[in-house]
């Protein structure tokens, strides 16, 4: 069994057990220091953890929002749009949710880099569900020990929201709250296991074009045997990357439920603020078709429709993850082009 080494997690600035994270560079290097990724070299970390995960003998209690999701994905495919509303705004959110309300089958309510102080993930899952759409949390390991996510995942539980989207997170280096000190107490492959014995739908985030490619399908794989049901996929360049890359998980033995994520871009703000996507790779022209267009607005719905609907069209794609931020300022009208692309695709009628 590969376990990691105490000398590989005391030179990762996350102190990972599963490393690596998504945001090792192209080139290699670590996302937070001027060095080469401490696990690019040795073989993909194995699950070894047991404790958090549930047996079939002791099953987590249900938990409705769970279980409508669940039934939702085991009927059809589904649209999870990122959620834009300003942080700890509560107009703001009580508007974006609304604008998303009775179009889109749930909102990613998750990390965002130029806004790291939000409302308390349960409080703002709340606050969303109250206006109609169900939410898809994001929770980090960067801003809150083993304790304080156990809370979190209680209050998403007595939320109910649809899923619990598992990740490390982005370093404090990265983003606009470089004063905070980072925690990384466990890493998303321990969250994503403490997420299901509490009983959540649980996702988790995998990036095909990080280094090492060639380990990312097998890193998922030791993701879903510690309690991953969905993997997200980040931003790879396009559809035939997500094809290959749900091929090779599928030959590394796990088979989870496959979202990837499609860019959202109307307009030069929201285009800047994917841009600020780590590991961010967008297929060949996207921006270009929509930034030169003469209006950016309708060529951005009409090419992530058509992006959206040929990712939807693989084998093993579950649904879509329309995914990106607003200009400041738009979020409203940014949530709304999201509930027009939704509508598009038309998975609900
Ligand atoms: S790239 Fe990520 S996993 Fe690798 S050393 Fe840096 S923080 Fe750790």
């Amino acid at each position: 069994m590969s376990v990691v080494t105490p000398e590989q997690r005391a030179a990762c600035p996350k102190h990972m057990e599963y490393g690596p994270c998504g945001g090792v560079d192209f080139d290699g290097t670590c996302e937070v220091g001027e060095f080469r990724c401490v696990f690019l070299d040795t073989p993909t970390v194995r699950w070894h953890g047991t404790r958090d995960r549930p047996t079939e003998s002791d099953p987590p209690a249900p938990q409705p929002g769970a279980a409508a999701m669940r039934a939702l994905l085991a009927t059809r495919q589904v649209v999870v749009a990122d959620f834009p509303g300003r942080s700890v705004d509560r107009v703001s959110l009580a508007d974006c949710a609304a604008a998303l309300a009775g179009r889109v089958d749930a909102t990613l309510a998750g990390d965002s880099g130029r806004s790291r102080v939000q409302f308390p993930p349960s409080y703002r899952a709340h606050l969303i569900q109250q206006q109609g759409v169900a939410v898809w949390t994001g929770l980090n390991c960067r801003d809150r020990n083993r304790v304080a996510l156990e809370g979190e995942l209680a209050g998403l539980r007595a939320v109910g929201v649809a899923g619990v989207h598992c990740v490390t997170g982005d370093h404090t280096a990265t983003g606009g709250r470089p004063d905070a000190q980072p925690v990384f107490d466990l890493d998303s492959t321990e969250l994503a296991s403490l997420a299901a014995a509490a009983g959540h739908l649980v996702s988790v985030a995998e990036a095909p074009t990080s280094p090492p490619v060639e380990k990312r399908a097998a890193r998922l794989r030791e993701k879903v045997l510690a309690g991953a049901d969905v993997c997200f996929v980040n931003h790879a360049g396009g559809v035939e990357p997500v094809r290959r890359f749900i091929e090779a998980t599928r030959e590394a033995g796990a088979e989870p439920a496959f979202i990837p994520c499609i860019p959202m871009v109307i307009d030069r703000g929201s285009a800047g603020l994917l841009r600020s996507f780590t590991t961010l790779v967008l297929p060949e022209g996207f921006l270009d078709r929509i930034l030169h267009a003469a209006d950016p607005y309708r060529e951005g719905l009409d090419a992530v429709t058509e992006l959206a609907e040929r990712m939807l069209a693989l084998d093993g794609v579950a649904g879509v993850n329309l995914s990106g931020g607003a200009s400041a300022g738009a979020e409203v009208e940014f949530a709304d082009a999201m509930g027009i692309v939704a509508e598009r695709l038309g998975l609900s009628s």
